[in-house]
């Protein structure tokens, strides 16, 4: 059944407006993108129609110069002989160039960054082809139709491109600083390494200005690593900003749709996620999720604790307590409402407190409240398949609760909202290492998209340091990171 008539039946519209392509893709390998509207109740946002264009075109080019294409091996070769490309390609095709993008660190930042880099391939016209390691090439199924968007590492001439680092002399802040690269070199390198990282320099972050895309538009291959969602910084481009305005008329959205249309779980987490869901939080009235980001070092906290339930109860997401022996009004099984509480977190000593809670006292409301919480691995691990799995599990859960609690400055949680189509009631740190509960102990968020913890400080257009915060209206600063910028 087509997208358009399963509107007209009244179905969920499983294909998201057009977002997702219709077709080319086998259902049996990836349950998660033909399923995935029947456990949402948000629908989300609209994409516009520019933007489902630009994805079909993107989706021709990705298969045009993908993997096992002659463009590609054409391409690798011309890699190969570390000299700049002609220029052409063949009759009558412009020639492909390419984004290899790096993600490391936790799953939250390797998604925001990997989000981050298609969206820079979708505005250059390149290629995006995503570095397989760190689990990025176990968790996901392909999101573009009849071709793949791993890089196949084996035959990539680039050997050690994931230790490229800050010291890399094909940096383009490097090659800038040697003066191998711009208006005074004299030809372009066959690539260029993107250091965004947040210890990345002043000329590493020219990559945010017009004048330098423009000489990077004419290198073929781009390798870009960073831990961050670059996003914001790519508002601030003036060329691009025409054609972002086009593509996402609603600037908050921007996530919501490049991860609803990038990131679905593959089979194998899927089953995670839908034998949960189906278990624990289907039938609830109402799913609450609550992010509780600690490191597993971290003393148990019974400030954070507090800090949890006084915003859940004075933000009325859960319902306060009667005091011990106070008798509860009986209200029938029938009638009464019921709530299911999702917990993440790497400790289970807040899950277990808050549902001792609601055991051992009956609610004002006289609402039933579960409590649940998936997993506690209590440390982070690194390429570790089952730990990345239950990560993804729990991301994904989160996004498919009614209101979200997330801690502030945590990626595990902006792309639990920006899935979701959920704008968070948000956790802050208190100053300072404090003891004391916040006060007020959560706010609710300016918008849905996530923050880019390391932006530039610069003005291109005055081409010196400024606060990118103020520059373009619907790109300003974040509240959970004051630095950091985020899509409002
Ligand atoms: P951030 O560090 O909070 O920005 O989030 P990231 O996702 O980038 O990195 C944190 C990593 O720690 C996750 O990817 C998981 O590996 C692990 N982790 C943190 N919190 C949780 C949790 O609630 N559940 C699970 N399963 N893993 C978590």
């Amino acid at each position: 059944i087509g997208s358009a008539s399963a509107l007209r039946l009244g179905a969920p519209d499983r294909l998201l407006g057009g977002l997702l392509a219709d077709d080319g893709f086998d259902e049996r390998s990836c349950h998660s993108r033909y399923q995935f509207t029947t456990y949402r109740r948000n629908a989300g946002r609209q994409p516009s129609p520019y933007l489902v264009t630009k994805l079909r075109r993107h989706e021709a080019l990705q298969r045009r110069c993908g993997p096992g294409t002659a463009a590609y091996s054409d391409a690798v070769e011309q890699l190969r002989s570390g000299k700049s490309h002609a220029g052409s390609g063949t009759i009558g095709s412009p020639v492909c160039r390419y984004l290899v993008s790096i993600s490391y660190q936790g799953l939250g930042n390797r998604i925001l960054a990997a989000a981050s880099a298609f969206l820079y391939a979708v505005l250059t016209d390149r290629v995006l082809l995503v570095d397989p390691s760190n689990e990025m090439g176990e968790l996901f199924c392909e999101p573009f139709p009849g071709t793949t968007w791993l890089l196949p590492p084996a035959s990539f001439p680039l050997t050690g491109y994931t230790n490229f680092s800050i010291d890399t002399a094909d940096s383009y802040g490097n090659m800038l600083k040697n003066k191998v690269i711009g208006a005074a070199a004299q030809q372009l390198p066959a690539f260029a390494y993107i250091h965004l990282d947040h210890d990345a320099t002043v000329q590493d972050n020219l990559f945010f200005c017009d004048e330098d895309q423009r000489v990077l538009r004419d290198v073929r291959w781009l390798v870009m690593r960073t831990d961050s969602y670059l996003v914001p910084g790519l508002f601030l481009v003036t060329g691009f900003q025409e054609e972002l305005h086009m593509l996402f008329p609603e600037p908050d959205s921007v996530f919501h749709h490049l991860g609803r249309y990038l990131f679905h779980p593959n089979n194998h987490v899927w089953g995670f996620i839908t034998r949960y869901y189906d278990a624990y939080l289907a039938t609830a009235h109402q799913r609450v999720g609550i992010q509780v980001r600690v490191f597993g070092d971290d003393p148990e906290s019974p400030e954070l604790l507090r800090q949890i339930t006084t915003c859940t109860q004075k933000e009325n997401l859960l319902p306060e307590l009667l005091a011990a022996g106070e008798p509860a009004a009986a209200a029938s099984a029938r009638t009464r409402k019921s709530k299911a509480v999702l917990v993440t977190s790497l400790k289970s000593w807040y899950y277990d407190q808050i549902k001792s809670m609601y055991w051992e006292h009956a609610t004002v409301t006289r609402e039933a409240v579960g409590v649940h919480q998936p997993s506690h691995e209590k440390h982070q691990r690194f390429g570790v398949r089952s730990h990345d799995t239950k990560a993804w599990a729990e991301i994904y859960l989160l996004s498919l609760t009614d209101v979200l609690v997330t801690s502030g400055k945590s990626t595990f949680g902006y792309v639990a909202q920006g899935l979701g189509g959920l704008t968070p009631w948000v956790m802050y740190k208190p100053a300072n290492g404090s003891l004391l509960v916040p006060d007020p102990p959560c706010g609710r968020d300016v918008s849905m998209d996530p923050c880019f913890h390391s932006p530039p400080f610069y003005d291109c257009r005055i081409k010196q340091g400024a606060d990118t915060g103020t520059i373009v209206p619907h790109v300003q600063h974040c509240k959970d990171v004051s630095w950091g910028l985020k899509l409002v």
